[in-house]
């Protein structure tokens, strides 16, 4: 399977950043992996026009589980494809957390996600509470079972996996921990869906750099990277993207 190197612009970036985007399509023409940069909606029809004719696909951070109606401030699937996006990341800990997104409404969205014809990137993981717990395992368990929907296959889903005590604080799991829960992802889904998952893109998201990409890509089920701070940066995503 081709890998997938992404990047989530969180709520950061305005006109003046592009020009890294333009920076990073010039540097890698045709890259060995997919490459995917998810910046703020105010963006994405720019980024897009950009993007079109090379390698780089654009995508959204979020969308609403309707098509349209009166959801002030939301953002439709389809206005995201619309714009020229070909994926949306759902679930990210940071609207977990700030917006009380559960499973099911993820679940919810990733079904709007598909009937746009958007791919979506689904991402679990567990608190550093629940690490030292000893429930990473159940709870990432959980939130598969819950945030992913019937029919997910290799063309319509990517997983992303970010401990959130990893994402922007420069801690990452050991390459072990990394590979046991890729692994445990691939068992739940390839017993929920079958053949399919086995080629479904297992990310792992939380504090990838240029120093650590390489080690982390060689680990068994990781398919590619969701990438935050580091993805803001031509050079530092560029070489992330060459990692892969
Ligand atoms: C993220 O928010 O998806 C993320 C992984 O962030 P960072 O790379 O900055 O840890």
């Amino acid at each position: 399977m081709q890998k997938l190197a992404a990047g989530n612009w969180k709520m950061n970036g305005t006109a003046a950043a592009l020009a890294e985007v333009k920076a990073l399509i010039a540097a890698h023409p045709a890259p060995g992996c997919e490459m995917l940069l998810c910046p703020p909606a105010t963006l994405l029809g720019q980024m897009a026009d950009l993007a079109a004719g090379t390698a780089l696909r654009v995508g959204g951070q979020d969308c609403h589980t309707k098509t349209a109606g009166a959801h002030t401030g939301d953002i439709s699937a389809a206005m995201l494809a619309d714009a020229g996006a070909s994926h949306v990341i759902l679930g990210h800990s940071e609207r977990r957390a700030d917006h009380g997104e559960t499973d099911a409404l993820v679940r919810a969205k990733t079904e709007a996600a598909w009937a746009a014809g958007l791919i979506a990137v689904v991402c679990v993981g567990e608190t550093e509470a629940e690490r030292d717990a000893g429930r990473t395992l159940d709870v990432v368990g959980t939130q598969l079972a819950g945030s992913v929907p019937e029919g997910a296959s290799a063309e319509n889903t990517v997983i992303a996996y970010e401990p959130v005590w990893a994402i922007g604080t420069g801690r990452t799991p050991t390459l072990d921990e990394i590979a046991d829960v890729h692994a445990f992802m691939r068992r739940e889904l390839t017993a929920r869906f079958g053949e399919t998952a086995r080629g479904m893109r297992l990310l792992y998201g939380g504090s990838v750099k240029p120093s650590n990409a390489t080690e982390i890509f060689a680990v068994g089920d990781v398919d590619g990277a969701l990438v935050g701070g580091a993805s803001l940066k031509a050079a530092d995503f560029g070489a992330i993207v060459t990692a892969l």
